[in-house]
């Protein structure tokens, strides 16, 4: 017999455990379904950048999501803390760019959206980070910019579903979903057919396969990211330091992040020996003391990337009680609290923190690369 809940979520990365958590905390009936383990694939290999990396590349519409992420995941990451017990250690370290090719164009950005953003140069700009590299003169300085550290709060958020009243089910595919008419009325795979008023897919890069068929293309594709792990001592680095997209993160207990590239090479999560020489120069290049301390680790995920990095958010116009939140690309951190929201929020009817237009199905993207 089949078994009924108000939502199922299909995919347990961040997004869905963050849109599950909306909508069982609003008082639905949220079942989550889990191909794998949740938390383990593209949501575990990022960096935890509170921020796109230059803001000022990105449409209004993606903005607006990472604004109001920027405001709430302070409070976010202490409440996940308190239920949890884990602390997701949401750091202010700042994020210093060494690129200054579009400085006016960055300027004129912050200016216009409220973002601190200053021109730091000479001493000013060693004083913001000391170990810099000899031969950087001058740099953009975001002295707001906050980062998560990925594992711990996806363990964090993990542990409060439960309590929610999320029924997380892990080893759990979907293989397809089940549509009476012009409507969704559940889904089918290894857990059976679970009957569903609303299903909402948050599979990530794997998100379009599950939408084939169905109209209105869902252009998500997955985009490799290599990152390396640096062991150093605590504070050895103060600031998120970036130049040509390459980008250092300090974490409080002295790991270093370095990220990361950008490949197509569909779903293959290996990494390679090339990546890695790139990215240690990278790394050596902007900080060259990292020379000391050893790669610990060495890892891949599967980013989720849409056009100009626009998620879908939002109901399928051609199918009722079919809901979308994917495609976040490089920003699925900095977006994710404000798309589980609105997803959330057009799930149930509320009014939606955002105007949802521009995350719709059929919204006219544009075709920036990232
Ligand atoms: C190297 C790297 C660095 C990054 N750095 C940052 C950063 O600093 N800041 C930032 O904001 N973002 C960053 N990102 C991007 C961010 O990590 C992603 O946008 C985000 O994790 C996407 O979350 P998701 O839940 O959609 O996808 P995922 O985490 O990939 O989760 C999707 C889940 O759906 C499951 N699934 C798929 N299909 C099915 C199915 N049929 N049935 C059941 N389950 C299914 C998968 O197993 C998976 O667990 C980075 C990404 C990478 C790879």
């Amino acid at each position: 017999m089949a078994q009924c809940a108000d939502v199922v979520v299909v995919g347990g990365g961040l997004i869905g455990m963050l849109t599950a958590r909306e909508l069982a905390l609003a008082g639905a009936s949220v079942r989550l379904l889990e191909r794998g383990r949740t938390g383990r694939e593209s949501s575990w290999a990022g960096g935890g950048i509170v921020s796109p990396l230059y803001p000022w590349r990105y449409a209004d519409a993606v903005t607006a999501l990472a604004r109001w992420g920027q405001l709430h995941y302070p409070a976010l990451a202490e409440r996940l803390a308190a239920e949890s017990g884990i602390d997701p250690e949401f750091t202010r370290s700042g994020l210093l760019i060494l690129d200054l090719e579009e400085r006016a164009r960055a300027l004129a950005w912050a200016a216009g959206h409220e973002a601190r953003l200053e021109e730091v140069a000479g001493r000013a700009l060693r004083d913001v980070e000391p170990r810099l590299a000899e031969g950087f003169e001058r740099g953009l300085w975001l002295p707001e910019v906050g980062q998560l550290r990925n594992p711990r709060l996806l363990k964090a958020l993990r542990h409060t579903l439960a309590p929610c009243g999320v029924r997380v089910e892990e080893d759990c595919e979907v293989t397809g979903l089940v549509v009476r008419g012009e409507r969704v009325v559940g889904v089918e795979g290894a857990a059976g057919r679970v009957d569903a008023e609303r299903v909402v897919v948050a599979g990530g890069a794997w998100s379009a396969g599950l939408l084939e068929g169905f109209g209105g293309e869902v252009k998500v594709r997955p985009a490799r990211g290599q990152m390396i792990l640096f062991k150093t001592v605590p504070g050895h680095l103060q600031r998120m330091v970036m130049r040509e997209g390459r980008y250092l993160i300090p974490r409080r207990d002295g790991r270093v992040l370095a990220g990361s590239t950008l490949e197509y090479v569909g779903f293959d999560k290996s990494t390679t020996e090339q990546a890695l020489a790139e990215l240690s120069a990278a790394a050596h290049a902007l900080l060259p003391s990292l020379g000391q301390f050893a790669v610990e680790h060495h890892w891949a995920g599967l980013r989720p990337a849409s056009r100009s990095g626009i998620p879908f958010i939002g109901e399928h116009p051609a199918v009722g009680g079919l809901y979308l939140n994917t495609g976040h690309f490089r920003n699925g951190v900095v977006l994710g609290a404000a798309s589980a929201r609105l997803a959330a929020d057009l799930v149930l009817g509320r009014e939606p923190i955002l105007d949802p237009a521009p995350y719709a199905l059929g919204a006219e993207r544009g075709e920036v690369e990232f």
